[in-house]
């Protein structure tokens, strides 16, 4: 199938010094599958960046959790594209939904920044995810399909771009997507790929999943033909973390 199983860590706006040194020593110590089994990524808030870089393992890599829009200058408090370049900051989630709904950002603005991100050399876990209401009403595809579009209007490739599929139903809330949800989602999304982008994007293009995966629910999720792996947010904070990269090895044994 070539797609390389992709593990996230999502710390949000977590964490002290000394906390964030706590979290690279387990990861450091962890024994985990190799890299040609599974990609593992971990995304501090941006002062911790180049902490986390200096100290992590050197098979895994960091994330920031966003960036500006466009080419730096002057708008205070953005963090520019060229500056994780700069620091050697290899990817940046874009469109998480709690800047979606909290920052009110517009799928049309989603698709601007993977496109600039893309631009630049970084490389993009773009989020997509239906509200509990959009579920409930029938339209999570029509959303989902509706968000990937906006994005696919602006990039010219997907090679860089990582999809994350995160209902916001299921995030912090300790509220998992079936195995069945994802996989229906997953399947619709890639689906989508290929009829709208092509045949070649849709097979290469990892689809991930988010909203409160763990240690106990990772490894049946990760199962679904259409699951290439985890974006996870609290439990990244914590040691089960591991064991969310470890379910990597199910796709192995395929
Ligand atoms: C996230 O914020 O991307 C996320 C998936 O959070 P959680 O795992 O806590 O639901």
């Amino acid at each position: 199938m070539g797609r390389k199983f992709f593990v996230g860590g999502n710390w949000k706006c977590n964490g002290t010094t000394a906390e964030v040194k706590k979290i690279v020593i387990t990861l450091n110590e962890a024994e985990v599958p190799s890299e040609d089994v599974v990609e593992v990524v971990v995304s501090p808030p941006f002062v911790f960046l180049t902490l986390v870089k200096s100290l992590l393992r050197s098979d895994f890599h960091v994330a920031a959790q966003n960036c500006w829009v466009r080419k730096g200058g002057a708008f205070t408090g953005e963090v520019s594209a060229e500056m994780l370049v700069n620091l050697a900051i290899p990817w940046v989630i874009i469109g998480h939904s709690e800047r979606r709904l909290i920052l009110n950002e517009s799928n049309e603005f989603v698709g601007d920044k993977v496109a600039y991100a893309l631009s630049q050399g970084l490389k993009v876990v773009a989020c997509v995810g239906e509200t509990l209401e959009q579920r409930e009403s029938g339209s999570t595809v029509a959303v989902v399909s509706a968000q990937t579009k906006a994005i696919a209007d602006k990039v010219l490739s997907w090679e860089n771009i990582v999809l994350a599929y995160e209902p916001v139903w299921a995030i912090g809330t300790g509220k998992v997507a079936s195995p069945a949800q994802a996989q229906e989602v997953h399947f619709e999304l890639r689906k989508w790929l290929h009829d709208n982008v092509g045949a070649e994007v849709a097979a290469s293009t990892r689809i991930i999943y988010g909203g409160s995966v763990n240690g106990a629910n990772c490894t049946e999720l990760a199962t679904q033909p259409d699951v290439d792996g985890f974006l996870v947010g609290g439990a990244s904070l914590k040691p089960e973390f591991i064991d969310v990269i470890k379910s990597a090895t199910v796709k192995k044994n395929d």
